[in-house]
């Protein structure tokens, strides 16, 4: 049995800061209805839905979770939400370091590795996301800046790595319509998987997700690269058939 077989196929949804009460039952609703799915699925929510979403997916086969936490345990820290009390909503993921919230709030390498050790230590599983922005792509940088960030996360987890989701996601083609070709994926992901081989050979079994732009016509070729394990789908999974056609695709 190859490392290969043994890695899990998963898609996430992240809703972003979208949904309303009433969207978000119908969007549940419509993704109850066309499972059970091959690959393994889940939505990550805003926090406040987090109750009702759990609610809503109890006994399903979708999991749940949330789009950040504090690298807190609690305390004075005004709008945070610490890992802790998203377990509390039976959270299976947290989704750490993605791209706008490194761009928008400033989140360090290490600030987000901190974040997952936090996840962990709640019983999350953290999404941790790396990725590259244009302007370090063009100037050659890609494996570098991924390596880098995946590297913080290795420095400061060591071996709890392995019990990590890692989503790979270019700056440059997330909300943008613009996709990595499913070879420039694969070189990444590649990558990435050689910086886990090199800490333990269980870590290379990590599923790594591609993100960035990922719809129900181009997720069937991303999905089938060798080193591609499913897909963190932003603006795709809040249209229930368009993220229904996703999840199978990664079966
Ligand atoms: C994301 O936000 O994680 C993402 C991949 O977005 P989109 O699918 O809309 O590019």
């Amino acid at each position: 049995m190859s490392p290969g077989d043994r890695r899990a196929r998963l898609v996430v949804g992240n809703w972003k800061m979208n949904g309303s009460r009433a969207a978000n039952a119908a969007l549940l609703g419509a993704l109850k209805a066309a499972s059970p799915f091959a690959a393994g699925v889940a939505v990550c929510v805003p926090a406040p839905y987090l109750a009702e979403v759990g609610a809503a997916l109890k006994g399903s086969a979708i999991a749940w979770g949330a789009q950040d936490c504090s690298s807190h345990d609690a305390g004075a820290f005004t709008g945070e939400i610490s890992a802790a009390m998203l377990a509390e909503f039976a959270c299976r993921y947290v989704i750490v370091g993605h791209s706008e919230r490194r761009a928008l709030h400033g989140e360090s390498d290490r600030l987000v590795a901190e974040k997952a050790a936090k996840a962990m230590a709640a019983g999350l599983t953290p999404i941790v996301c790396v990725g590259e922005t244009l302007a370090e792509r063009e100037a050659g940088q890609m494996a570098a800046v991924v390596t880098r960030q995946l590297g913080a996360a290795i420095e400061l987890l060591g071996y709890a790595i392995c019990d990590t989701v890692v989503a790979y996601e270019p700056v440059w083609a997330i909300g943008t319509g613009k996709t990595a070709s499913p070879a420039e994926a694969e070189a990444v992901h590649a990558e990435l998987r050689a910086r886990l081989a090199a800490l333990d050979p269980r870590a290379a079994a990590v599923s790594i997700l591609y993100g960035g732009s990922v719809k129900p016509d181009n997720a069937a070729s991303l999905f089938s690269q060798p080193n591609i394990d499913g897909g963190l789908i932003g603006g795709a999974s809040l249209n229930a058939e368009h993220f229904a056609a996703i999840c199978q695709a990664a079966a």
